[in-house]
């Protein structure tokens, strides 16, 4: 039940149907016994900006971002912390009170959960730091970036590949210059010696992904590209299996699906908004009405 008191979280997205952040968080607020409700809004590009005016006006405590707004809605906010300004893209955004002595002037302050989210679910389920590890990563895209930002800020050795080469030379050469760290960008013909080499496989492209189950950014003629008994990752939670995650099984992968980064990376918007720890009980709790969703 709502009242004048409970507070507002939610996700700005477009399209946002399908969004599984609704049920994610409001089952952490009812575990939690929280006055706090989580909507998803489906705002377009032409709304962004009174979206967040809004949110302000009408005391919102908090909200996520999702496609296409990561980058957009950056200047319409206040101020952005030191990984999400890094990264250039925000996905979860706090509001303050600007005073003490005024509830009503409210600011936006944004965030990025997306790398840590992953690098968190990686860690949780080897049960040990990825610091000093070679990862792999497929994709250059929004979520692909904030991964390859964070992993190389937390002292990964990063090796990326990407079907458009340019954005993943930019990205070498943005990486370079904010953080004075190299990460390697892979070629085709080297493809399967880099992978061999590597510790840890992350797919962080969209391939795969519902509707489009069959696809993979390995296909199945060339599978034992997969170094056997490597930890392979995919991002894309929908199907929680993706192909790419079938193959890696065949090939006696530890393979970790994007349902823990989804998890993950809200625990730490949780964090953020309600200064809370989230424990594993919590995060169990997540995961299981994530996955009852999907499932359904
Ligand atoms: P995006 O910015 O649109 O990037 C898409 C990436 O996929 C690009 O690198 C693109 O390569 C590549 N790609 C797309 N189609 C391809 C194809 N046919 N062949 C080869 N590469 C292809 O998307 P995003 O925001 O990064 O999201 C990527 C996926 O991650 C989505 O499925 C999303 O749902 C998922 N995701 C999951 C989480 C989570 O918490 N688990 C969080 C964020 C995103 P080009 O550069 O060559 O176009």
């Amino acid at each position: 039940m709502t009242d004048s008191k409970t507070k507002i979280f939610g996700i700005i997205g477009h399209p946002i149907r399908h969004s599984l952040s609704p049920v994610m968080y409001n089952v952490v607020f009812k575990e939690k016994n929280l006055n706090n409700v989580y909507i998803a809004f489906d705002v377009d590009k032409k709304n962004l900006k009174r979206s967040i005016e809004g949110a302000k006006a009408l005391n919102f405590c908090g909200l996520n971002v999702t496609i296409p707004h990561k980058i957009s809605v950056i200047k319409y906010l206040d101020r952005i912390n030191g990984e999400a300004k890094l990264i250039n893209a925000v996905n979860t955004i706090k509001f303050i009170c600007k005073n003490n002595d005024d509830e009503n002037e409210r600011m936006a302050i944004g965030y990025n959960t997306d790398g840590i989210g992953a690098i968190k679910a990686i860690e949780k389920n080897l049960n040990e730091r990825t610091a000093g590890k070679k990862i792999f990563i497929f994709g250059a895209g929004g979520a692909a970036r904030a991964i390859i930002f964070f992993a190389s800020i937390n002292n990964a050795d990063v090796l990326m590949y990407n079907r458009t080469k340019e954005k993943a030379v930019l990205m070498q050469k943005e990486i370079k210059e904010k953080l004075n760290k190299e990460i390697k960008v892979v070629k085709k013909i080297t493809l399967k010696d880099e992978l061999k080499d590597s510790d840890i496989i992350i797919n962080a492209t969209s391939l795969g992904m519902f509707p489009d189950v069959d696809k993979s950014v390995i296909n199945e003629n060339n599978i034992s590209c997969i170094p056997k008994g490597k930890v392979v990752m995919d991002i894309v939670y929908n199907p929680i299996e993706t192909k790419f995650l079938k193959f890696a099984k065949k090939r006696n992968c530890k393979v970790i699906d994007g349902v823990d980064m989804l998890v993950y990376q809200g625990a730490e918007a949780l964090k953020i908004w309600l200064n809370i720890e989230v424990d594993e009980n919590l995060i169990n709790i997540m995961k299981n009405v994530v996955v009852k969703v999907l499932k359904g």
